[in-house]
């Protein structure tokens, strides 16, 4: 046979396939569409192998077969869910690239009510009229913040550019040039601001900026509003020095000149992890105009931007038009409100802020009884050790959680196998490789993790030592 012979011409007709569709395909229930986008697939693959070289194929009966398989492989893959839930077994609890924070049950349960059903987003029960969609939570925000009034939006970046906007369109925003910070996936303080209306004047160095640098900044009289960011992901040692927010307030408020502080975190209350680092009720107190942060880092909620503040300040956020643009939906607004009640009544069962808090002494025992799920011979293969975690999502960035976790020395494949192996499993299970071994941290599990890890850990630990 010559590479000819088995050419292109082998492959199955489109129509001879469909007539012959594997069990395994229909059975997936993805629809016509997608069935024949998988079969489109699977013909572009082997067409492509038989015009290179033949492909190795012996026979029409071998490529169809071929074809038949992959068309099956190819619909179960567009049959998966892009957004399906995986095992967190990192130790990072604010994962960004795990969806930040996991809600709580009670924040769940609300935004699929919400979602579900008509929900009085725009309207005035008790009155019976058009009502606004921005009072829900900003009740429970005043509350937990101490501030005059509150508005939610799309994430913090919104906030930001929301409030820079609102206060300084036309005119100059002051900052420093020590906070002129990038978060993560591209997102820089200043870029942000700079598509605001407002032209940024950056003050101080990247070490020092001192009160005279801000003083002479806002002399002039085009200056509208100082932004003051706080340094969430990193921290800065040495010859430093900032202006603290409620000096800053002060220096500016004779002048009129509004601050605003962009807090990030979302830290609603202080604890033992959390220690030093500012909360929103700290800000407002120290005389911030408008308080930004994110719904979905430390405050444990949806992904959502939290503007607190004077009520003049954010009476003017409410008539900008930007709003409009930035506006967030039904879910994530019951989410967030469940959340904050949480906060409220029983902080300690905000998931985000309890897999920060647990006691190093209770995440030992979880490890411990994982490991004692395992059968024998995956159990050889493990060890309960210290593993430091993290708050993560560019919070918290000195403090190491003490924390443990299972770490796995595989016998007879690489560490980097079975992290890959862990992250192919059904559900995907998200480890660390580091020091030639896989570790699984417990901090992040939720309920019902424990017992997947370790049937899948079981299942490719005891396959390793039976080739
Ligand atoms: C995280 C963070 C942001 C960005 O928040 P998103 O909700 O991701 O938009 C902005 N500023 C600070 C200080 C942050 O920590």
């Amino acid at each position: 046979m010559t590479p000819g012979d088995a050419g292109p011409r082998w492959l199955p007709a489109v129509n001879d396939c469909l007539a012959r569709i594997p069990q395994a395909v229909r059975a997936l229930g993805v629809g016509e569409a997608l069935e024949r986008t998988a079969l489109a697939r699977a013909l572009d693959s082997v067409r492509a192998e038989l015009s290179a070289n033949g492909g190795g194929y012996g026979s029409r009966a071998d490529v169809e077969r071929e074809v038949l398989e992959r068309w099956a492989s190819e619909a179960a893959q567009l049959a998966r869910a892009a957004l399906p839930a995986v095992v967190n077994a990192t130790g990072v609890v604010i994962h960004t690239n795990l969806g930040r924070a996991p809600l709580a049950p009670e924040a769940i349960a609300a935004a699929a009510t919400a979602g579900g059903r008509y929900t009085p987003l725009e309207f005035d029960l008790d009155r019976g009229e058009r009502g606004s969609r921005y009072t829900h939570a900003s009740g429970l925000l005043k509350l937990l913040t101490g501030s005059d009034d509150a508005i939610v939006v799309n994430n913090n970046a919104a906030a930001l550019l929301l409030a820079v906007d609102t206060l300084a369109a036309g005119g100059e925003v002051v900052v420093s040039r020590g906070e002129l910070i990038e978060i993560g996936g591209g997102f820089r303080i200043h870029e942000i601001a700079a598509k605001s209306g407002a032209r940024l004047v950056e003050v101080g160095a990247t070490n020092k900026t001192h009160a005279k640098d801000y003083e002479e900044a806002i002399t002039g009289g085009s200056v509208k509003a100082i932004l003051k960011v706080h340094r969430s992901n990193f921290a800065q040692s040495g010859f430093v020095a900032e202006m603290d927010l409620g000096a800053l307030c002060r220096m500016a408020a004779p002048r009129g000149i509004p601050v605003i502080f962009d807090q990030g975190t979302g830290i609603l209350e202080g604890s033992e992890a959390t220690r030093g680092e500012p909360t929103i009720r700290a800000a407002i107190e120290a005389g911030a105009a408008i308080v930004c942060a994110s719904g979905d880092k430390l405050l444990g909620g949806p992904q959502a931007g939290i503007i607190c503040g004077r009520a003049d300040a954010i009476a003017s956020v409410k008539r900008n038009p930007l709003l409009r643009a930035l506006r967030v939906d039904k879910m994530t607004l019951a989410a967030l409100e469940a959340t904050l009640r949480l906060w409220l009544s029983d902080p300690g069962r905000v998931p985000a802020r309890a897999m920060v808090e647990t006691d190093p002494a209770v995440l030992k025992r979880r490890a411990e009884a994982l490991l004692g799920m395992l059968g024998e011979r995956a159990r050889a293969q493990c060890r309960v050790a210290p593993h430091a975690g993290r708050a993560g999502g560019g919070t918290l960035p000195e403090v190491e959680l003490t924390g443990w976790a299972l770490r796995v020395d595989p016998a007879g494949r690489s560490a980097a196998e079975l992290e890959s192996a862990l992250r192919a499993a059904e559900p995907p299970i998200i480890a660390r490789v580091a020091d030639d071994a896989v570790w699984i941290d417990v901090r992040a599990f939720l309920p019902g993790d424990d017992e997947i890890v370790a049937s899948r850990l079981d299942s490719l630990l005891a396959g390793t030592l039976r080739v």
